[in-house]
């Protein structure tokens, strides 16, 4: 594996940072999760624009334009040669003091790895998942808005753990008025009287692009969508569910807190919508511009001699 590390493009096992980083220290930065389908990074453009929202929120500076950025993605991703694939970029405070204070740390840190898919087994997607509600409550927005994508995953974490301790693969997260929010590290959908509902992003939600395109879906296949405000009763009484994510794309939810969804199976909008996003995450980004050579090992070292990436341009 390859990784991009502020400008040089190196082997994992040279990619190091300091433990003065203050993303390492305070969780102090922003991230990204894309995926590489066929070649084809999916939607680029829009985690690139929710990548500088979140890090324009938190004050930090990204010391590169959004097309050198876009530009570095692609790069990483050639040079690791892969077709499918996840994109992780990691944007840190940088190197800093042990104070919290940002205005010690000199220039922000890129990070990018370039990994394989951690998928779910076919049979979810089939089948379905059983969800839980989480004791875990939202950080709500007054306190770290949730359309900021940060370093800061502890409030997600700790609701994680308890999915798992009750056997659930994701676990449903109420904001603190008891409203629906989101799952740990996806959005969530219910379906009721041919309207696909989800969570306002006022409700402790990340603006996911995942949940964005199928919204657009359901909208192009005539559905009403309605980005609302709802609680568990509407969960347990709804037609469908169903979650959505970079990782996950759209799995199905059978049930929650013991409750069975409608019959228990996967409904047939979640299916369709699924079967209408598998052909559009293909063909809805931007292509890597791989070498048609074949690689060598000199390849990682020739990219490294580039140096650090340039300051950021007045365009963005
Ligand atoms: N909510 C949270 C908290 C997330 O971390 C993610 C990303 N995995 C999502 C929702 C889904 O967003 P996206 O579709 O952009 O991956």
């Amino acid at each position: 594996m390859l990784i991009y590390v502020n400008g040089r493009i190196i082997p994992k096992e040279e990619a190091t940072i300091s433990v003065f980083d203050h993303g390492f220290l305070y969780g102090d930065g922003v991230f990204e999760g894309i995926r590489v389908n066929a070649g084809v990074v999916f939607r680029l453009k829009q985690h690139i624009e929710r990548l500088y929202e979140s890090a324009r929120t938190i004050a930090l500076e990204i010391p590169l334009s959004m097309e050198e950025m876009v530009a570095a993605i692609l790069r990483t991703v050639a040079a690791n040669e892969r077709r499918d694939a996840y994109v992780r970029l990691v944007v840190s405070r940088g190197t800093g003091d042990l104070g919290i204070d940002p205005a010690n740390c000199r220039e922000a840190i890129l990070v990018i790895f370039v990994d394989s898919i951690k998928l779910y087994p076919p049979e979810v997607y089939e089948k379905g998942v059983p969800l839980v509600t989480s004791s875990v409550r939202r950080t709500p927005l007054e306190c770290l808005d949730t359309r900021v994508k940060s370093l800061n995953y502890l409030n997600n974490i700790m609701a994680k753990i308890q999915a798992k301790q009750l056997g659930a693969v994701e676990a449903v997260m109420l904001n603190t008025n008891g409203f629906v929010a989101e799952c740990t590290a996806d959005n969530l959908f219910i379906v009721k009287d041919g309207v696909v509902k989800t969570p306002d992003l006022t409700q402790g939600a990340l603006g996911g692009v995942t949940r964005r395109a199928v919204l657009e879906l359901a909208a192009k296949e005539g559905l009403r969508t309605l980005e609302t405000v709802f609680g568990l009763h509407d969960v347990y009484n709804s037609d469908e569910c169903f979650m959505t994510g970079t990782g996950a794309e759209i799995v199905p939810v059978i049930s929650l807190d013991g409750r069975s969804i409608a019959n228990g199976e996967p409904g047939p909008v979640t299916l369709r919508l699924g079967a209408g996003f598998r052909k559009l995450r293909t063909t809805d980004g931007v292509p890597v511009p791989y070498a048609s050579a074949p690689q060598t090992a000199k390849r990682p070292a020739a990219l490294a001699r580039r140096g650090p990436f340039p300051r950021r341009t007045a365009a963005t």
